[in-house]
């Protein structure tokens, strides 16, 4: 038997033992890296996973370890370590040693992000590595003030743009909590994911745990929020976990891309709940700032670049900071694989084609939208613009141009322009009534919701 195969007899056992949000929460992303002289050591993907494991589930562990691999574990030890990506489902023989990293290819910063992106911190994103700017300093202030002195200001409720350093400043309060207490009991969620676990919960009959899961939390962080809306059981099931964890003073941490009030179709009642604490938001750093940015990426990736370089990207990717951060990833990339120093000339070639070829992309623009809300809903994009008022084609229109003025800021006469040449009166009209029909229709809540998803995951 390999580690592999005698963790997942292991795990088998371990599933029927446990609520499914519990063995998804605690046993994602485990695997075993060495078994020797009945000593096995459990590799999970963080420190917080790693003290719920030892206080919670060790007894367990060591129970189904010894049902299935009989001959003589003895012990069992956990270890924080990512998962190599490289053979990945293969497993070292028992007493063999662990398979050499070294030689495997180094994990992909994508992958890597996926696989710790919903339950599990990313070790990347902690306080040391944040840069603080203009734009993000009270942000900052107020993540690390909570994250030293819980309930305090509860919830912390942090908005901005796409690629702005929401989701690491959640983690990071969430690593430094556990770094001052390793018993905090720590859970990171996206929106996503909470809405699905409730609602497998329930489906299985589970609810019960699900809540246990949740209201017995030191610190919760929900990422993405304003994607909760139009869910009611969710929105319901939140609202009772949030006053639950509020009211024995238990932090919790929330990020979305608007303000809670912006937030459509979401409960008064929840509305209101969120801006109880303090709402602070991000916004796109200074050229200072993306500087510093590049420089400290630079150190964590040991990638020597001059100055004068960062300087061009810092002023060439003015966006976000992930846009910046791709940016960079794919210079190193390019340079390393070329086997060639980076100049200022290579390293300006690079940058504009991939402006153009679909690489790093800019803003967002009435383009994406268009093309996005077109392929949405299955319609040609040149027949949005058009005269023809059926409603397969009227409707999406609306929705363009709702979201224009929603997402671009646009203005009327600039909008009316845009689509197809017509009166800025027409764009007013379609604004309010989808604003409107939002609050009565589910269904128009839940497209605009996954049209906004698309649009933000492209961009
Ligand atoms: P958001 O959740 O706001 O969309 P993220 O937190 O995912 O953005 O940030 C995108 C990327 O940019 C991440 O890799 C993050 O580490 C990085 N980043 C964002 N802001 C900063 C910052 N101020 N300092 C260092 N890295 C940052
Ligand atoms: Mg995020």
């Amino acid at each position: 038997m390999t580690t592999h195969e005698l963790w997942q007899a292991a795990l088998g056992e371990l599933e029927l033992s446990l609520s499914k949000a519990n063995y998804t929460t605690w046993f994602r992303n485990t695997f075993i890296s060495t078994f020797e002289d009945g000593r096995a050591v459990v590799s999970v993907p963080n420190t917080f996973t790693k003290a719920w494991l030892e206080k919670k589930y060790h007894a367990a562990i060591l129970k189904a370890l010894q049902n299935v691999a009989k001959d003589g574990l003895r012990e069992v030890h956990y270890k924080v370590e990512l998962k190599p990506s490289v053979p990945q489902d293969i497993g070292t023989p028992i007493g063999a040693a662990p398979a050499a990293t070294p030689g495997a290819a180094p994990v992909q910063e994508d992958e890597q992000a996926e696989a710790t992106k919903d339950f599990s911190l990313n070790p990347r994103y902690t306080f040391e590595n944040f840069i603080v700017g203009k734009t993000n300093e009270l942000a900052h202030a107020a993540a690390l003030a909570v994250a030293e002195k819980p309930g305090r200001y509860n919830p912390l409720f942090i908005y901005g743009g796409v690629g702005l350093g929401k989701t690491h400043l959640l983690q990071a309060i969430g690593h430094k909590m556990v770094e001052m207490n390793s018993r905090t009991k720590v859970l990171y969620v996206t929106c996503e994911r909470f809405t699905n676990e409730f609602i497998h919960a329930v489906r299985n009959g589970r609810a019960k745990e699900f809540k246990d899961t949740y209201r017995n939390l030191d610190l919760l962080l929900i990422d993405d929020i304003q994607f909760i809306t139009g869910k009611e059981g969710t929105q319901e099931e939140f609202f009772h976990t949030f006053n639950a964890l509020h009211q024995s003073n238990k932090q919790i941490v929330l990020s979305s891309d608007r303000p809670p009030k912006a937030i459509q179709g979401i409960e008064q009642r929840i509305v209101s709940r969120l801006e109880w604490g303090m709402l602070v938001d991000v916004s796109a750093p200074d050229l200072e700032t993306r500087v510093a940015i590049l420089e400290s990426k630079c150190k964590e990736k040991h990638a020597e670049l001059s100055r004068e370089i960062l300087s061009y990207v810092a002023s060439a990717v003015q966006s976000n900071v992930r846009e910046l951060e791709g940016t960079l990833n794919k210079i190193i990339a390019y340079h390393q694989f070329k086997n060639v120093k980076a100049t200022l000339e290579s390293v300006r070639e690079l940058v504009s084609t991939m402006n153009n070829g679909g690489g790093a992309k800019k803003n967002l623009t009435p383009k994406d939208l268009l093309d996005t809300v077109a392929s949405y809903f299955d319609v040609p994009t040149a027949d949005l613009l058009g005269k023809c008022r059926e409603k397969r084609l009227s409707f999406p229109r609306q929705i363009i141009m709702y979201l224009m003025r929603e997402e671009l800021n646009s203005s009327y006469p600039s909008i009316g322009k845009i689509i197809g040449g017509r009166d800025h009166t027409t764009a007013i009209h379609a604004y309010t009534k989808i604003a409107a029909d939002l609050q009565e229709d589910e269904k128009l809540r839940h497209d605009l919701n996954l049209i906004r998803q698309r649009l933000y995951s492209a961009a």
